[in-house]
């Protein structure tokens, strides 16, 4: 009997938009740990990437498990190679079997030695791999529904949230809710099932915490975008689009994953969403986007499977998408290599042809500036840029170089719009 559970995004799924596996390079993970592609790949029981990615599209039957035991046991062997050597569990000779840390309970050795060696590269990072390890099982109550969790009316204006310590302030005391998680039918069949024992309460309580982070990271930046253009959400209705959203974003995503937008700016004359990339997972926000203003107070949802700079030939040359007010990109990722660059290159130019208020996210400060240098090379005109005072507080591991320092989504942003003013190219004349 075969029941139909919902993939977290991560470990199974390869995450497109993320340090392990950007979007042309999900066989870049064979660049770290040689065959690890092939593997998660076969964990799915999929082909190639091509049928994986109809999968999460929800084109094919869908990724699928016997029981949410197989679900989390094929979750971890997608981690399994050893951290030093890089050998795969098909690759160990007879009798040898690969073993976690025991502090970490994240990365596995197949010997002794193996460990020894590598103990100066993961000592830096072991304790924070530890929570990294928590996180990705408990991550599973995004699908479940125990998160996120319900938030509370902004008792400030938009203008003076300026940090999470602002946000946590107008919130009240978080520990009941996220203890109310604690004891429930869901985090026990987690636990039941995972391959590992159950974390005490006063891990998961702050895991449930980091993950919750993560969700809000991504609403509490587009708000901070609209701000920082001066957009008044009370003045007109405005229209947002997120380009390159990625099955990690669309998932399970639901109509009212962007209402934290309400408190932020309550009564606002309507605030639309549409969310657009190729990896867009269907669900209920796949609807067509608004042509007409959409309904006050609101927030309307709508996501639109294809590349952005295609959509905008589609759709919005043919007026049935109003023109954005503001395109924010989390990790678009095209500092990565040449390949990423001339994808996105198409967008970039109609972003910055089009003079769109435009918003990306980086995971680090080397992403921002490698992004900058793109940026500045196709003459866009630079805002400011620098580290996200939302930046998601869920640690990442690169999951083929897990010794690599953890990175977090959205810790860092560059605001651009339009060509570089002229005068700034040309060179600067004597002074009289
Ligand atoms: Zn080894
Ligand atoms: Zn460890």
């Amino acid at each position: 009997m075969t029941s139909q559970i919902p993939a977290p995004p991560q470990p199974d799924t390869p995450r497109t938009d993320s340090v392990s596996s950007i979007l042309s390079g999900f066989y870049s993970l064979d660049s770290g740990v040689p065959g690890l592609s092939k593997v998660i790949l076969n964990k799915l029981n999929m082909k190639d990437y091509g049928e994986y990615r109809a999968a999460v599209g929800g084109k094919a039957k869908g990724i699928s498990f016997r029981n949410y035991k197989e679900m989390f046991k094929k979750m971890e062997e997608t981690f399994e190679f050893c951290a030093s050597c890089k050998k795969l569990p098909a690759h160990l000779t007879e009798g040898q079997t690969l073993k976690r840390c025991v502090k970490c309970l994240n990365v596995y050795y197949c010997t002794k030695d193996c460990q020894r060696k590598d103990w100066p590269q993961h000592k830096k990072v072991c304790k924070m791999l530890r929570l990294v390890a928590i996180d990705r099982l408990v991550e599973w109550l995004m699908f479940t529904g125990d998160l996120p969790l319900p938030t509370e009316k902004w008792s400030k204006p938009a203008a003076e949230v300026k940090n999470w310590d602002d946000w946590l302030h107008m919130q009240g005391d978080l520990t009941p809710r996220l203890d109310a998680i604690l004891p429930g039918a869901n985090m026990a069949t987690l636990w039941t099932n995972a391959s590992r024992p159950r974390p005490d309460d006063s891990d998961l309580q702050p895991s449930l915490w980091r993950i919750q982070s993560e969700f809000l990271s991504r609403v509490l930046t587009v708000g901070m975008a609209m701000q920082h253009f001066g957009l008044d959400p009370y003045a007109k209705p405005l229209t947002i689009h997120i380009a390159g959203a990625s099955h990690n974003e669309t998932m399970a995503a639901r109509l009212t994953d962007y209402d934290e937008l309400n408190n932020m700016f309550p009564e606002h004359q309507g605030i639309e969403i549409v969310m657009v990339g190729p990896e867009v997972v269907d669900g209920p926000i796949t609807r067509p986007p608004l042509s007409e203003f959409g309904p006050r107070h609101r927030v309307y949802i709508s996501a639109h499977k294809g590349l952005y700079h295609q959509f905008w030939e589609d759709v919005v040359d043919k007026e049935e998408a109003a023109k954005p007010d503001l395109v924010v990109g989390f990790h678009p990722g095209f500092h990565a290599n040449q390949g990423l660059v001339e994808g996105w290159l198409p967008t970039l130019l109609l972003l910055r042809d089009y003079n769109i208020p435009s918003f990306f996210t980086m995971y680090s400060e080397a992403e921002l500036k490698s992004s900058l240098q793109i940026l500045l090379q196709l003459e866009m005109h630079i805002g400011d840029c620098g580290s996200n005072p939302f930046t998601s507080q869920k640690p990442e591991q690169v999951q083929s170089c897990p010794n690599t320092t953890p990175v977090f989504c959205n810790s860092h942003y560059v605001r651009f719009q339009g060509l570089l003013p002229q005068e700034d190219l040309e060179e600067p004349g004597l002074d009289n």
